[in-house]
């Protein structure tokens, strides 16, 4: 009966430290890789087997107003202007590195091809989360592959560079390197 108990309390200990850690992770794990007022221009398509997607309200299948998703769109995209800031989304201190930057000069809207145009893979090690800054103004980067941050820090400027139509942050959380809703799963502000 008294070693009932002991694995009785060690499961409790367990499920609550389980608890818990799933929880801080949960309640806005990431910081805006934007400044506040910034807004949003396209949603993650949650089903792109649904349509010509609405997601989230916004697109009333004729206009072009904030807070749609269109189909197929494993991102997010910010609304901007040429030479905004772009920030590091690690609000807890989970050593955001840089595992790869790519400087390119074009853009190929709309004739593609569908490129990212210069952007910057981000790791938070520890956890199972990439972050991808895409569309990036041309030499605007300020890191390198290796750079290791515990803080949000400024890391590039917006622009509209490769597949874009307009000054943009084509915004990406990748869990597992698969492309998951931020928004959706309760990681952002
Ligand atoms: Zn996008």
């Amino acid at each position: 009966m008294r070693k009932n108990l002991k694995i009785f309390l060690f499961a409790l200990l367990l499920f609550f430290s389980f608890a818990f850690l799933t929880n801080a992770y949960a309640a806005g794990f990431f910081s805006l890789p934007v400044s506040s007022s910034t807004p949003i221009s396209a949603y993650f398509d949650l089903n792109p087997a649904s349509g010509y997607i609405r997601d989230w309200t916004g697109w009333t299948g004729r206009n072009w107003i904030y807070g749609h998703a269109y189909d197929g769109h494993k991102e997010t995209d910010y609304d901007g202007q040429e030479g905004n800031p772009i920030y590091t989304a690690n609000k807890y201190p989970d050593f955001a590195r840089t595992v790869y930057t790519y400087n390119y000069n074009g853009n190929t809207y709309p004739n593609g091809p569908v490129i990212y145009g210069t952007h910057i893979i981000i790791s938070h090690d520890n956890t199972t989360y990439k972050t991808v800054y895409a569309h990036l103004k041309y030499n605007s980067i300020l890191t390198w592959v290796g750079n290791s941050y515990n803080y949000s820090f400024q890391c590039a400027q917006m622009g509209n560079t490769g597949y874009s139509s307009g000054d943009h942050l084509h915004f990406e959380v990748r869990s597992n390197d698969t492309p998951i809703c931020p928004y959706y799963n309760g990681l952002m502000p």
